[in-house]
């Protein structure tokens, strides 16, 4: 991927890792063909994170471009993802200037940090962390109350104890009245089919992701 040499403002420009078409690996927009912005940089350090090389690097994209880009791919869903995408305060504009572009946009984020300035024909994925992950403690509870339906919380679960937190959790901010939530087994650390098995056994109201991409593709960036 280029640089983009750019006459725009500084204030139009994002850094990138790679903008790519893919399947929807996850979330509510499972198996749609994607367009998936990921932009640089992420101030976690979550231990089973699949995207550290999206921590340093990329290159500056002028805003114009991007949705240029995003547009020859032709297709009507884009992920704006990372990294943690909010950490450039750029991004808002971003997802402001894709939806009125007419896509249907979806965030990814990691909960860390605060989600009110997103537009809000935007779906946002947002991450709870589990005390597996390593950064729990950088999970920002007040952007629970403003999470609506066409929001999700997902939860990454490495061992049965992040199960059982997800589960208090879910239950102490009543999560499911509030917008759909998401187990998923973190890869090689829990079988896909105990978490299964957890959720059936307590009639859990979450829905269980696999991660999609991830059993067509394996760990292959930019895919
Ligand atoms: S928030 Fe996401 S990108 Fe950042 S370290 Fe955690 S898993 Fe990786």
């Amino acid at each position: 991927m280029e640089t983009q040499v750019t006459d725009s403002p500084a204030a139009e420009r994002l850094r990138l890792t790679e903008i790519f078409l893919s399947v929807q690996g996850e979330s509510r927009s499972v198996g749609w063909p994607t367009v998936f912005v990921r932009l640089t940089g992420c101030p976690l350090r979550c231990q089973y994170c699949d995207t550290a090389y999206a921590f340093h690097g990329g290159h500056w994209w002028d805003m114009d471009a991007i949705l240029a880009e995003v547009a020859q791919h032709g297709v009507r869903h884009v992920c704006v993802t990372g990294g943690e995408p909010l950490a450039q305060k750029r991004c808002l504009l971003l997802l402001q200037k894709l939806c009125d572009a007419g896509y249907e946009v979806s965030l990814e984020t990691s909960g860390a940090l605060d989600i009110s300035g997103v537009d809000p024909r935007v779906s946002r994925v947002v991450d709870l962390k589990t005390p597996g992950s390593k950064e729990m403690a950088r999970n920002r509870l007040e952007n629970i109350p403003l999470l609506t339906p066409r929001d999700q919380v997902k939860f990454v679960i490495c061992d049965r104890t992040d199960y059982d937190w997800a589960r208090a959790m879910l239950a102490e901010h009543r999560l499911a009245e509030r917008c759909e939530v998401l187990f998923s087994p973190s890869h090689g650390q829990v079988r896909p089919h105990e978490l299964a098995e957890w959720i059936l056994a307590d009639k859990l109201p979450v829905r269980y992701q696999l991660q999609l991409h991830k059993v067509l593709w394996g760990d292959t960036p930019g895919r």
